[in-house]
C-alpha cells in the first residue's frame, strides 16, 4: 500500500470496457498522455502509431472538434486555438515571410487589419488595402504584383457587404496567390463549394452560440494544415479541452439556432427596411439589398447581423441603443440572445476620410446580432427604441 499522499496523485483508474462507449464523448482534461515504453513514446511523436503526447500538440477532446468543424467546412482537416484572433494571427505569422504582400480590405473585422498592417508589417510583409466591393482594382494588384495572400470576409463586418468568392478565388488562383476567408459571419456551414484555400473561424460566435466560451479554428486541405501545424503548436494559443467540449456541445444545436436566428433577422430586416426613422438597412436577406443576388447564390442562410443607418446620426444611435430592453449593448455576435453595437462602437480610428467613406459605415450605423427571442418581442423593442431615438 503506498502512502496517503502518494494515492491522492496517482489515484485508482476506473477503466471503461472498450465495448460500453459513452454516448458523450468525456472530456480528456489533461495536458499529458504516457505510453508504458520509450518505444512507444517515440513511435508516436513520430507519427508512426496512434496516441497523444502533449495537449499543445493535440489532444482528443480538441481533436474531435477539429475533425468535426473540417467536414461541416468541407475540408480535409482543421486546428482549433484559444480565439477566433488566435487563429487569425497564427495563420497570417505562418503563412507570410519578409518580403510577401497581402491584399486585405477596408471592410475587414479590425484586428485583422491591425494583424496585416503592424503586426506583420513588423516583419517586413507589405499590404494593400482595397474595398472589398473593387473587383477591377483586385485584379489590377493581383496582376501587377506578386501576392502571397488574399484575406476577406463575407458577409462583411459590420455592414454585410457580400464579397464575389467565386470571382475572387478565380483571380487569386490565376495570379498565384493564396485565399484565406474569414467565414465567422457566414457559419461553418457555408461557402464550402468555392475554391477557398484556407477558412479561417470564431468560434467564439455561432459555434458556441452562447456567449460562454472562446475559441477559433483554421481549415484547409491536408497539406496546407501540415504546414500550419507546427507553427500553431509553438505560437502557442491553446483551445482548453473544457472549452472545445464546450464548443462540441454547441454544435448540436448549431442549424437550428443559425437557422432560427436568421430567420429572426429577416423579420427584423424588414421591420426595419419599412422604418421611417432608417435611412438603409444592410442584410443580404432584403430583395433590395446590393449584396442580395450575390448572397442568394452564394450563401443557403444569410446570417444573424442587420445592421442599418439611422437618420439623426450618432446621438440617435445613442438614444436607441440605451432604449432597447432586450438588446445587450456590447461585442461579438451569434449568441442566443440579441446584442447592439451603437455608431459609438464602430468606428475605425486606422481609416483615413476616403477609406471610411469606402466603408460604408456612416454616422447613424448601428449594428444588431439577432439572437433566439421571440421575433414579435425583439420588433416590440425595436419599435419602441426608434420611437426613443427620434424624439431629440
Ligand atoms: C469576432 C470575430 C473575430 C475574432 O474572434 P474572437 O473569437 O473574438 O477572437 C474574427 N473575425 C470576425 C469576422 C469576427 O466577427
Amino acid at each position: 500500500m503506498v502512502k496517503k499522499s502518494t494515492l491522492v496523485n496517482h489515484p485508482p483508474a476506473v477503466e471503461v470496457p472498450a465495448d460500453n462507449r459513452p454516448v458523450v464523448a468525456p472530456i480528456h482534461q489533461t495536458v499529458k498522455f504516457e505510453f508504458q515504453t520509450v518505444d512507444d513514446t517515440l513511435r508516436s511523436l513520430r507519427g508512426d502509431r496512434a496516441g497523444f503526447f502533449y495537449l499543445r500538440s493535440s489532444n482528443p477532446t480538441t481533436r474531435q472538434l477539429e475533425l468535426t468543424l473540417a467536414e461541416l467546412q468541407g475540408r480535409d482537416d482543421c486546428l482549433v486555438c484559444a480565439s477566433g484572433v488566435g487563429a487569425i494571427a497564427q495563420a497570417l505569422l505562418s503563412l507570410t515571410r519578409q518580403g510577401d504582400h497581402v491584399l486585405c480590405f477596408i471592410e475587414t473585422y479590425g484586428p485583422t487589419r491591425h494583424l496585416i498592417r503592424r503586426t506583420l508589417a513588423k516583419f517586413g510583409v507589405e499590404h494593400t488595402l482595397l474595398s472589398i466591393a473593387d473587383l477591377a482594382g483586385i485584379e489590377r494588384v493581383l496582376s501587377s504584383r506578386p501576392t502571397r495572400l488574399v484575406v476577406f470576409e463575407s458577409p462583411t463586418n459590420p455592414i454585410n457587404r457580400i464579397a464575389d468568392i467565386a470571382a475572387i478565388s478565380r483571380l487569386a488562383r490565376t495570379h498565384g496567390a493564396l485565399t484565406v476567408l474569414d467565414n465567422t459571419f457566414a457559419g461553418v456551414h457555408q461557402h464550402g463549394q468555392y475554391d477557398i484555400d484556407i477558412f479561417l473561424h470564431s468560434l467564439t460566435k455561432f459555434v458556441s452560440g452562447h456567449g460562454d466560451v472562446m475559441g477559433g479554428a483554421a481549415i484547409a486541405n491536408e497539406r496546407l494544415i501540415r504546414g500550419l501545424r507546427p507553427d500553431f503548436t509553438v505560437l502557442g494559443g491553446v483551445l482548453d479541452p473544457h472549452a472545445a467540449f464546450l464548443l462540441q456541445r454547441g454544435l448540436k444545436t448549431y442549424f437550428v439556432r443559425f437557422r432560427a436566428q436568421c430567420a429572426n433577422a429577416q423579420r427584423v430586416a424588414e421591420f426595419l427596411s419599412s422604418h421611417p426613422a432608417v435611412e438603409r438597412t444592410h442584410y443580404p436577406g432584403l430583395p433590395g439589398d446590393p449584396g442580395h443576388a450575390l448572397a442568394a447564390a452564394q450563401m443557403t442562410d444569410f446570417g444573424a447581423v442587420v445592421s442599418f443607418d439611422l437618420r439623426g446620426g450618432a446621438e440617435a444611435g445613442r438614444r436607441f441603443a440605451e432604449a432597447l430592453q432586450l438588446f445587450a449593448m456590447t461585442a461579438s455576435l451569434g449568441s442566443t440572445e440579441s446584442l447592439v453595437m451603437p455608431p459609438q462602437m464602430l468606428g475605425s480610428r486606422d481609416l483615413n476620410e476616403e477609406q471610411q467613406r469606402l466603408s460604408g459605415v456612416a454616422d447613424g450605423t448601428v449594428r444588431l446580432s439577432i439572437g433566439l427571442e421571440d421575433a414579435d418581442d425583439l420588433l416590440e423593442d425595436l419599435q419602441q427604441a426608434l420611437a426613443a431615438a427620434v424624439q431629440a
